[in-house]
């Protein structure tokens, strides 16, 4: 605390700013607050949840004035340590109230709150036939813009269209004396000089907090082909979805191996939620007719697309009418075709219908624990890495089987260079508030109950921190970065230098999110 003002001052004034609801201190909030989906850090002294920009300004001022350390956090669903403080005692900044949406056709801008999750921006969106070029990770329904720009984030829409980063206009940032900064000196483009927007895309929140976020519009393509391949080896998976990145056919599409198609995915499609999905596809089909012949072809392949192959791909194919999506998809059956063979659909044609679904998926099919560590490769170093990465499990394997430890992989498209290879870790420990609050009672009861295992915790500690270190080593780059892995380790001395003279410049006394990016 700065001068003369203690906990109890900052609070108050915090709440006569924010109105008492906007200033939570209850303990379970606070303890819920501190964890992320793997770890959990020092408690905050509070969490604010302004509900306008100009309450987030006045929070922002209040905190600075007081010395005290500012750590904004969206949906809350990221498992890097963004916004888990170590040492605690800051004031956590829930930015889910600047949930304001404001579409401008004539423009094809629509500007979003910070704390719009990508699930709502869909459902204001579609209304109109408009979306956004990327529109959202897998954890959208909790996932905010605010908070996919801030770190990086890629899944629907990225083969055709980039990661999160590549789908902004302009920001409108709240710096850590509570200044608003505007990022884009002009409302028609991002690139008027340079590039101010890029500077604050997986800034971990390091460099003041988003309030507003500009993206731009296209029309949504009603026509879709979901298509899926089967591959008997790593080495033909990457053949195929190196030439489909390449070529860019499709809008979105994902790998998995055998180990994550059998456990989350196709818990995800288990029979619970079999009634459900079958409504959502016909809801979401563009005539009852085609949604009938979906969950037909759906009932017919049946789960055995789930352990059709070693690795399967599934692509979402768009088009602007039925004939020019079939006729991508022909183009890539015969460029995929050559390394797999097409297997049912049933994958990419629940994930059409179903793309954001809830965040069962923060615990293992057994509910175990899970995290996720990726690295983006350049394709001539995947299958390499692929084969020293299955070495570290192979002189692993005796303590993981031991501990009940074990992995799965996932892979998405990074632009046509860029190969992203995601590890999934699983090992039995207890859950903490984060995940009891985020899947509630009812669902964790439904679950087995593990009791606190350090010993499986630390074997999947020092795996996942051996996975990172081996991603080093083949030159691999990371999106959200928070607090858990390298970055300014890896940047050339200058550029090193400009970092840190970004932040002094934005933040001189390091109260905005500070560690995060190393800062
Ligand atoms: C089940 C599941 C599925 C997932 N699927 C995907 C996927 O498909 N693709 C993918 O890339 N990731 C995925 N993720 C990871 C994660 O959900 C996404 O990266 C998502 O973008 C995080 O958004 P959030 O709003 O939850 O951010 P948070 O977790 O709240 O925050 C992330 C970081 O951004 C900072 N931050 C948040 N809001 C702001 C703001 N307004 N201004 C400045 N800084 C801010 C925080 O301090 C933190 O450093 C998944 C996670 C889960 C649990």
């Amino acid at each position: 605390m700065r001068g003369a003002m203690t906990m109890a001052d900052l609070l108050h004034s915090l709440r006569q700013a924010l109105g008492s609801a906007g200033v939570e201190t209850g303990a379970d909030r606070l303890r819920y607050f501190a964890s992320d989906v793997y770890r959990t850090g020092g408690l905050p002294l509070a969490a604010v949840r302004p509900a306008t920009v100009e309450a987030l300004q006045e929070a922002v001022r209040l905190c600075a004035a007081a010395g005290v350390a500012m750590v904004p956090r969206g949906g809350g669903a990221s498992y890097t340590d963004g916004y888990v403080r170590p040492e605690g005692g800051h004031v956590l900044i829930d930015t889910g109230a600047l949930d304001a949406i404001m579409i401008d056709e004539t423009n094809a801008v629509v500007t979003a709150g910070a704390g719009v999750t990508w699930a709502n921006l869909k459902t204001a969106l579609e209304a109109k036939g408009l979306r956004t070029p990327f529109w959202g990770p897998f954890s959208g329904l909790a996932a905010t813009v605010g908070g996919s720009m801030s770190q990086n984030t890629l899944s629907h829409g990225s083969t055709a269209h980039g990661i999160s980063a590549q789908s902004v206009i302009g920001f409108d940032v709240v710096l850590a004396n509570g200044d608003l900064l505007t990022t884009n000196a002009c409302d028609a483009m991002r690139w008027y000089g340079p590039d101010l927007t890029g500077l604050f895309t997986g800034d971990c929140g390091a460099f003041g907090i988003k309030a507003r976020v500009r993206l731009p519009l296209l029309p949504v393509l009603a026509e879709a082909v979901p298509v899926s391949f089967a591959f008997d080896s790593f080495a033909d998976y990457h053949a195929g979805v190196r030439a489909a990145q390449i070529a860019r056919l499709d809008d979105s599409h994902f790998g998995l191996d055998l180990a994550l198609s059998q456990g989350q995915i196709a818990r995800q499609e288990g029979m619970g939620a079999r009634l459900k999905i079958a409504l959502q596809v016909m809801q979401n089909a563009p005539s009852r007719l085609k949604g009938l012949a979906s969950l037909v072809k759906m009932a017919i392949a049946g789960e055995n697309p789930m352990r059709a192959g070693q690795y399967m791909c599934h692509f979402i194919v768009e088009g602007f009418d039925a004939g020019d999506a079939a006729h991508k998809a022909r183009q890539l059956r015969r460029i995929v075709g050559r390394h797999g063979r097409e297997i049912a659909n049933t994958v990419p044609t629940f994930v059409r219908s179903v793309p954001f679904a809830p965040l069962f998926n923060i615990l293992g099919p057994g509910g175990e624990r899970w995290v996720p560590v990726h690295g983006v490769l350049t394709h001539d170093r995947a299958v390499a890495f692929n084969d020293a990465f299955h070495a570290l499990l192979a002189a692993r394997k005796a303590e993981m089987d031991r501990l009940g430890v074990w992995t799965g992989t996932m892979f998405s498209p990074v632009g046509p260079s860029g190969f992203l290879y995601e590890i999934a870790l699983y090992w039995p420990d207890a859950r903490t508030d984060y995940h009891l609050t985020t899947l509630g009672a009812d669902y964790i009861a439904g679950l087995a109950d593990f009791p606190a295992n350090p010993e499986a915790a630390a074997c999947a500690d020092d795996l996942k921190e051996a996975i990172v270190d081996l991603f080093q080593q083949f030159g691999a780059g990371h999106f959200q970065i928070g607090r858990a892995y390298p970055y300014r380790a890896r940047l050339p001395e200058r550029a090193s230098g400009l970092l840190a003279a970004v932040k002094r410049e934005l933040d001189p006394d390091g109260l905005m999110n500070p560690g995060a990016l190393g800062l």
